[in-house]
């Protein structure tokens, strides 16, 4: 089925545990991505589902899979858990795609490895669908993100807070090294494993950095600025990823484990929804200072490699963190100069946007309602993005002054509504809609989970038959909080 070359199994031992999948009950197949299974030249034979069930839930181990859990440490809310590690993941193996991108393939909750510590290895049915829906809506929003092959019931309960459906989730990733995947060789003094990963990465993500005066610095750089660029477009769509600890920041830039994430209703950039995030370390707006943190992370553990001079290293660390910062600037003020429909940028743009931001903030507007009727106004009908807002009288001034600026670009109202819309999504995964998905899945009803999938595969268009998902949640069906509910 897999046409697998595992180069991460072929690094040295103490980069991951072999372990196999713990078979299941009754494995059954919830969801099978079968445009993504093309681009990744994977033949299912769909004319046997127990089969492709069985391969999926981990009970076959199929041809060419070498499975392991990799090793990882991380800093979780701030402290540093030296092991941490795929504790209920298992790597199958790596295809190479169609595009000649190699792709791992893994199960998550797939039973218990050497990393499991406490846990039971297992994962419950409704993250396994908000993982499945959240990676879907991101790649339709075009923003880099894991992606989902399969959902599979396993038939085996799982014990969380009350008892739930065991589900395993096909994962494929571009790869899953973590920034955590570092501090776990850093903190052993392990300065062989440290280059041995680096040089793993460059080779596998970055291969244009092989020549460079400083392949490392240049890593470094590198994977700040895919960061930093990521964190802007989530800002970009509203999103809070809710658990940006260092084992959940790739080394590719793609987003990674969609838990207790939510996408903003009403704009409030202090926003917290992760029921186990009580600082707010997490909040809407913390989002790029954290990046930037997890970042200083990563510099640290590369430190060795930057210079043999410490203070120099030290130095070319610093610089990074600073381009980081520049670089996610620049990053979040295209991001929503096109979100407001300007082609250019000029001095004072970024304060038109913080004062529009500023307005939705004290008038509970929806973040992404508004500024998708924002584009109704670039065509001059107001109406509805007026009534995003709890009162008028800001917004209305603020439409004054961007059109004052919208004056100096010569773009047809048509064409300005039309570029906006293709920037601002008119679907986007609701938080309460996620959990109405996820509830009635709990009773073996999938079809509204079908439905939100099939809504989220054009985020960009307003299809009449999908009118209910645009619009925000009434003040009862609001979800205010999310659960890891790992
Ligand atoms: P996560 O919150 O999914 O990023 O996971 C953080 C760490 O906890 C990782 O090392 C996971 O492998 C581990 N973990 C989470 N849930 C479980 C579970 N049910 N069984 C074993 N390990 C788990
Ligand atoms: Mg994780």
């Amino acid at each position: 089925m897999f046409q697998f070359d595992n180069s991460y199994a072929r690094l040295p031992d103490r980069f991951f545990a072999s372990v196999y999948p713990e078979p299941v009950e009754g494995p059954k197949l919830l969801k099978f991505n079968e445009e993504l299974a093309g681009e990744l030249g994977i033949e299912a034979d769909f004319s046997d589902p127990a089969r492709l069930a069985a391969i999926l839930a981990g009970n076959v181990v199929p041809p060419g899979a070498e499975p392991i859990a990799m090793a990882y440490a991380g800093h979780q809310f701030g402290n540093f858990v030296p092991q941490l590690g795929d504790g209920r993941a298992i790597l199958l193996g790596e295809v190479v795609d169609r595009n000649g991108r190699r792709r791992d393939i893994q199960l998550k909750g797939a039973g218990p490895t050497p990393f499991s510590r406490r846990g039971d290895g297992r994962a419950a049915l409704g993250p396994v669908l908000r993982e499945y829906i959240v990676s879907e809506a991101f790649a339709a929003l075009g923003l880099p993100a894991t992606r989902a092959l399969a959902a599979v019931a396993t038939g085996e309960p799982v014990r969380r807070e009350r008892m739930e459906q065991g589900a395993v989730f096909v994962r494929v990733a571009a790869s899953h090294v973590r920034v955590g995947t570092f501090q776990f060789f850093a903190a052993r003094g392990d300065n062989e494993g440290v280059k041995t990963l680096a040089d793993y990465v460059i080779e596998r993500h970055y291969p244009e950095l092989k020549t460079a005066e400083n392949p490392y610095s240049s890593l470094l750089r590198a994977v700040a600025f895919r960061q930093a660029d990521l964190i802007a477009r989530w800002m970009g769509v509203g999103f809070i990823h809710g658990v940006m600890n260092t084992d959940n920041m790739t080394i590719s830039g793609e987003t990674i484990d969609f838990g207790p994430c939510a996408f903003l209703d009403e704009y409030n950039p202090m926003k917290v929804f992760s029921s186990i995030d009580q600082a707010g370390r997490y909040a809407y707006r913390n989002q790029p200072g954290i990046g930037q943190w997890n970042i200083a992370r990563l510099a640290e553990c590369l430190l060795p490699l930057l210079d043999e001079d410490q203070d120099r290293a030290v130095d070319a660390a610093n610089a990074v963190l600073k381009e980081f910062g520049e670089r996610f600037q620049s990053e979040w003020l295209g991001v929503f100069a096109r979100k407001i429909g300007l082609l250019s940028e000029v001095e004072g743009d970024g304060e038109l946007i913080q004062t529009l931001l500023a307005a939705m903030h004290e008038g509970e507007a929806d973040f992404t309602l508004a500024f998708r009727r924002l584009a109704d106004a670039a065509e001059g009908r107001d109406e509805a993005f007026l009534a995003c807002f709890a009162a008028p009288e800001k917004a209305l001034a603020w439409l004054g002054a961007w059109r004052e600026r919208l004056a100096g670009e010569a773009r047809s109202g048509e064409e300005r509504a039309a570029a906006m819309r293709a920037v601002n999504p008119a679907v986007i995964p609701r938080n309460h809609r996620v959990e109405e998905a996820l509830s009635a899945a709990n009773y073996n009803d999938f079809s509204f989970f079908e439905r939100l999938l099939e809504a989220l595969e054009n985020p960009y268009e307003e299809r009449p038959e999908f009118a209910d998902l645009m619009v925000p949640p009434k003040p009862e069906e609001r979800v205010s909080m999310t659960f890891c509910g790992t």
